[in-house]
This record gives C-alpha cells, structure tokens and sequence, in this order.
C-alpha cells in the first residue's frame, strides 16, 4: 500500500508539482534577548518533492533556523530580521492547493477547530510547549511592509510574523516535524491511536469509526506492523523506532506540504535509521511533500537529499546539488566535515579532525568565520565579510577562494541497505 493511496478524497496533492514551497530570505535570529545573533542572513528555497538537507556543528544555526520556521525559537531567541514564507498558504491554516477538498470533507471544521487539529497533528500539541517568542507584534513594520495582518500575502505566508493562534493553526496542517525523542513529543497518557484520529476527526470532520479507520492506515503507510494493535498501544508499550514511525504518521496525517525532519534519525540504531530514511523518501516522492532535514550526518544527507545547505557559524557556507557537494566540496569546512564522516563518527571525531573551534555568536570577525580553523586561510579571507556567492556550476559558496581550490575527501561512509 502506498502512502499517496490513503490520502482523504481530495486531499493528495499534485505529485510531480513543482515550484517554491518555502522562500527563506535575509533570516536572522538573535539569541540571549538580543544581544547576540545565532543566525546570520540566511537565505534559500525549497521547492515542492525537494528533499533539502541542513547540516553543521551543534551552534552552527541550522536547527535554530528550522525552529523559527516551525515557531518553537527557544526563550531568549526571536527572528529579528527577515522572512520565511511558505507559498500558497494562508494563516488559518488552509492552502489554495486543499482549501476546497478540506472545505469538503470538514465543512464544519470550525476556525477552533482547526487550530485544535493543529496542536494535536504535530504530536499532540507538544511543541506548544515550547513557547513560540516570535509574534506579529514584536517585529518591526519596515521588514513586514506589503504583507496583509498574519503575514499572509499572494506569495503565501510569512512564517516570521505568524501569532500564537495563527501558529496553531497552521502547524501540523501546512507544516508537519519530526524530531529526535518521539517520546517527548507523545502524550504517555493517551493511546497513539488517539492522538492520530483526535486531529483527522478535527481537520476532516470524520466520524469516530472512519478516524480510527483512518489511522490504522497511517500507522499501516508508515510500515508499523500490526497497525490495529499499534493503534490501542501507549507510547511507553513502543521501541523508538515505531514510536518514531507513530510520530511521522502523526505529522503527515493532514498532508502537510513541508516535513522538517530535526534529527529525527540520530538515536535510532543503524537499521532502523536506514528504515526511516526510506520511509521519508517514500512520502516525499509520494505525496510531493518537500522536505528538510537537520541533521549532523553527512551520510544520511548523501542517501536521501537532493541539494544540502552547510552551515557555519551561523551562516550558509556552501549550497548545492548533494551529489556535487560530497563528493566535491567547494567550501573548505565541506571537506572538513567529509573528511571526519569518512572517520565514521562525526561527533566524537569533530574536534580532533577539524582543529579549533567556531566564533560564538557574540563575536563578530570581520572576514569569513572559517578563517582560525582553514588551512588556506589568507589574509584577504580576514579583511571583509564574505558573501555567499553563486559559482557556475550552480552552488552557493562564501570562500574567496573557491574557485582556485581543489578540495576532494574520502568517500562517506553508506548508511547501511
Ligand atoms: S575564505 Fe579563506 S579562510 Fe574562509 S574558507 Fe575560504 S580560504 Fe578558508
């Protein structure tokens, strides 16, 4: 059984559309209440059945940069300048693309409703628990000019400028996550079954047998054996890895159009990671999902992506197609990261194999933020900032000397069939 083949009547979107899902532009994300920015003018796209991969060291601002879109910023953190629009959506949480099937098969969804179906299609609710610090109110009217209230505009709505309530009801319908402890983002109290047909009977109007139908056979999609039992079991009763199966099925339970994917393979073990990976690459074939994945492993970036952002020191430093980027990095902390997955454990290798350490987001170096660590520093590399720059083979590169540069590391190891 296929994954497209259970979407509610009307519901599939367009397999093979293509386009902008997500226009991230000119981000910046300031931490410590300000008086430190984490996030420095990031800026990228990703386009419908696109599977981006967002890689870098712990600090190194991608998955602060994922949780503004998501609007789970932690306490102290708020985006300070820039947008993040996501295309055809409006901030009641219906896109021109479902808004009339949705209208269908819940026509008496009411706007409570929706923001109910919200919080508990993006696992129960949980990141409400980490309070979303960015509000329309708190950004300044200069950056949001042209944009109608709720940020929403004909090129869809601006994730920045998104309130409490307008969050709620755009999460876990328009944007579904994914993360590392699926246990901490489940209610213990509450069957899984439950907290996957509360939402499909809120966002479709289904009736309690057809939402209990319904689940089983989104747990069966996701390849849960047994998907009926699985559906009275508690959360504590699951390994990890159906518990992340339970929590996928969860996010693309409304047919989301974007899955951020926050580590959501780190602390499963080697096959079950490979399994998960394939069940991603699955939805996002089947369904045209795009989606972006946070991880600090290289190698599931080259088994299941199709372009990779690297970040540094809170900036994009390379971007590009995946293939090209592992297996020729333009950016000299590229290779350096290649170089230590070929070691086959980035984490505990990464400071032995790439010496030094990155600016802390209170220090502001004048030129590139790679130069302390890079062994072809120069010092034209420490006199200006350095941009990101488009190379003829279609990249994004912030090195001055990336086109002198020939930079080729190990082959990564596989992610195991
Ligand atoms: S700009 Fe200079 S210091 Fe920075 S990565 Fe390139 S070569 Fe290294």
């Amino acid at each position: 059984m296929t994954v497209s083949s259970l979407s509610e009547p009307g519901r599939a979107r367009t397999i093979g559309a293509t386009g902008p899902v997500l226009t991230v532009d000119g981000l910046h994300i300031t931490v410590s209440g300000g008086r430190a920015e984490a996030v420095r003018d990031v800026s990228f796209t990703v386009y419908a059945g696109e599977a981006v991969g967002v890689v870098g060291e712990s600090g190194s601002g991608k998955t602060l940069t994922c949780r503004s879109l998501l609007g789970v910023l932690p306490p102290g953190c708020e985006v300070s300048a820039g947008s993040a629009v996501l295309a055809g959506a409006d901030s009641d949480g219906t896109s021109s693309a479902s808004a009339s099937a949705a209208g269908a098969s819940s026509a008496g969804a009411s706007g409570a409703s929706a923001s109910a179906a919200g919080k508990a299609s993006l696992a129960s609710a949980s990141l409400g628990r980490a309070s979303a610090r960015k509000s329309s109110g708190g950004r300044s009217g200069g950056r949001s000019g042209g944009k109608s209230s709720g940020g929403t505009s004909s090129a869809g709505t601006d994730l920045t400028a998104l309130d409490r309530r307008q969050w709620e009801r755009l999460r876990g319908v328009e944007l579904g996550a994914v993360f590392q402890d699926p246990a901490s983002y489940l209610n213990p109290a509450l069957t899984v079954g439950r907290q996957l047909a509360e939402p499909l009977r809120v966002r479709f109007g289904l009736k309690r047998a057809r939402a209990h139908e319904r689940a089983v056979e989104l747990f069966a999609s996701v390849g849960l054996r047994d998907p009926a039992d699985v559906y009275h079991r508690y959360p504590h009763e699951l390994s990890g890895g159906m518990l992340q199966r339970v929590l996928i099925a969860i996010a693309v339970a409304c047919d989301p159009r974007l899955l951020v994917a926050d580590e959501a393979t780190t602390a499963l073990d080697t096959v079950v990671q490979a399994e998960v990976l394939d069940l991603l690459a699955q939805l996002r074939d089947e369904r045209g999902l795009a989606l972006l994945l946070v991880t600090h492993d290289l190698a599931v970036v080259a088994e299941v992506t199709d372009r990779v952002l690297v970040f540094y020191a809170g900036e994009i430093v390379e971007d590009g197609p995946t293939q090209d980027v592992v297996h020729r990095p333009a950016h000299p902390y590229t290779a350096a990261l290649l170089r230590v997955a070929s070691l086959g454990d980035w984490n505990r290798r990464e400071l032995a194999v790439i010496p030094g350490r990155p600016p802390e987001a209170g220090e502001a170096p004048v030129g590139c933020r790679f130069a302390d660590r890079c062994a072809f520093a120069e010092d034209r590399c420490r006199t200006e900032p350095v941009p990101l720059t488009a190379t003829a083979d279609g990249r994004r590169v912030r090195c001055v000397r990336a086109a002198e540069l020939a930079l080729s590391p190990p082959p990564l190891q596989e992610v195991p069939a």
